[in-house]
């Protein structure tokens, strides 16, 4: 995906390649096509994937034909800090560079005699924090009645800062016609009654970081003799302690030859995959649920949507050949805050060895090799700490712990949030509680601690704001930012 097929016009292009941004984020490959064809955007995506850049590139695209009049904006974005509306402003500067958009950064603590100048000169983008924008319009320095596109960026801080009644009041001074735009890194209840209240059958974009592996979750690789890749699994469930599990297979047609292998071996399994009829999916999974069986072999598609609450294991009898779906696969466990383990089994193959490092690259660091039976180490079951180093150094992150799997509370419900390595679209939330990283199922983005080796990034924030919510991207840079 590049920009040139996003819509923008040549000098937006121009912009941001001389920002040096090869390709739009995630969410900017989603939000912008959407602002363009002028849809209302429910944008969730985690601190630092680039949402200013997505509303702010389509506005400069859509406000660059017309003209504003004096003291009546033509567009307002709501930022929560001068720090934020600053910055908000300095994306308008880099990326309107070739366009002649009149902008004006309402913030407290500036002149007001100053900022109403500009607005008396009639100003295209108008970027404020909700108290000070109050405070003009109540003296009648502002007129609201022009807006055509109203963005409230960073909505969840907005509410942690108490501004929904401002936000509230000053929508309702905006026009019911118009565009409206909302991005937030998570969405708390409040934030999504603010999105159905504002919003008009809106797009709804949720992207999930795509390193965003809980943290709680431990994982682990075993490399395998291709053949023996059954006997493997097998000694890694003895030596775990599996209360529970889903185990993954590529491919459908090995689902039901493990099953039948591990049932041999007197395993409690059953298989859930994509041929079998929804009842029967349905059937199987809710067996799962009460425990009826401890194994459950799957694939991907069969495993997207499952939400099933302390699952104790994730096994990945093949290494996931797409690095998202490890992050989903292993996202089945330590669910709601608790402890979970994932182990991946890999086969000495070429292959293997490229699909382990995608995976890598994309978590940001290695997964620890697991020590296997008669290593001394390793002992039986999940209490011990794995005890080899990463096979490399890039992972240091302090990610896994190793609490006794058997420990969760079964009755320990997932928090009935949508939940972070969703794609899902708000309205189609219920069933589908999970996918892949991009539109169409909700999420939560977890604040999740940034792969050490992402660098910070040229275009990092600027001084000291006091949003810890986007605090420090600069040293939290997604992976799908470099290249
Ligand atoms: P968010 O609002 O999601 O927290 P920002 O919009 O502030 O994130 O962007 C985070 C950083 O990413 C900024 O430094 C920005 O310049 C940079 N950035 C945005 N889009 C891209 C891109 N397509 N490629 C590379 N860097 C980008
Ligand atoms: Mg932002």
């Amino acid at each position: 995906m590049d920009f040139e097929s996003l819509g923008l016009g040549p000098e937006l292009l121009k912009a941001v390649a001389e920002c040096g941004y090869t390709e739009p984020t995630p969410i900017q490959a989603k939000a912008i096509p959407a602002i363009l064809m002028t849809r209302d955007v429910l944008g969730l995506a985690q601190t630092g994937t680039g949402k200013t850049a997505s509303f702010t590139l389509p506005m400069i695209e859509i406000l660059s034909g017309g003209v504003a009049k004096a003291r009546m904006p033509r567009s307002l974005v709501l930022a929560p800090t001068r720090e934020l509306a600053a910055q908000v402003a300095e994306n308008f500067e880099k990326y309107g560079k070739y366009h002649k958009l009149n902008k004006a950064l309402l913030v407290g603590g500036e002149s007001v005699i100053e900022q109403k100048k500009i607005l008396d000169r009639g100003v295209d983008v108008l970027i404020a924090t909700p108290g000070r924008l109050l405070d003009l319009f109540e003296r009648g320095s502002i007129l609201l009645n022009d807006i055509k596109v109203l963005v409230i960026d960073e909505a969840d801080r907005m509410m942690d800062m108490g501004f929904i009644p401002d936000i509230e009041k000053i929508v309702s001074f905006v026009p019911p016609i118009r565009q409206t735009l909302l991005f937030s890194a998570t969405m708390p209840k409040e934030i999504k009654r603010i999105a159905d209240k504002f919003l008009t059958n809106p797009k709804e974009i949720s992207v999930a970081a795509p390193a965003a592996t809980a943290t709680n979750v431990h994982q682990g690789l075993v490399w395998s003799p291709p053949r023996r890749k059954k006997e493997t699994l097998a000694a890694l469930l003895q030596q775990e302690k599996v209360k529970n599990a889903f185990v993954f297979c590529n491919r459908k047609r090995d689902i039901d030859g493990l099953a039948k292998w591990l049932k041999n071996k007197n395993y409690d399994v059953a298989a859930l995959h994509g041929d079998m009829d929804q009842s029967k999916r349905y059937e199987v999974l809710e067996a799962f649920k009460n425990d009826e069986f401890r194994l459950l072999i799957c694939s991907d598609v069969a495993a997207r949507g499952l939400d099933v609450a302390a699952v104790s294991h994730v096994f990945n009898f093949d290494v996931p050949m797409h690095p998202d779906d490890y992050v989903h696969r292993i996202g089945r466990t330590g669910r709601a805050g608790m402890d979970g383990r994932a182990f991946t089994i890999a086969a000495e193959t070429d292959d293997d060895r490229k699909y382990i490092n995608a995976i890598e690259k994309l978590i940001g660091n290695a997964i620890e090799i697991q020590p296997m039976g008669g290593q001394k180490e390793s002992a039986s079951h999940s209490q011990n700490k794995p005890q080899n180093k990463p096979h490399n150094n890039s992972g240091k992150q302090a990610t896994q712990k190793n609490k006794p799997s058997h420990s969760r509370d079964r009755d320990d419900k997932p928090e009935n949030k949508p939940n972070h390595q969703n794609k899902q679209s708000p309205q189609k939330t219920a069933p589908q509680k999970e996918s892949a990283p991009v539109d169409s199922v909700k999420q939560q983005p977890q604040p999740q601690k940034a792969p050490q080796q992402n660098k910070p990034n040229k275009q990092n924030k600027q001084s000291g704001q006091d949003d810890s919510s986007s605090k420090g991207f600069g040293d939290e840079l997604p992976d799908f930012f470099k290249n």
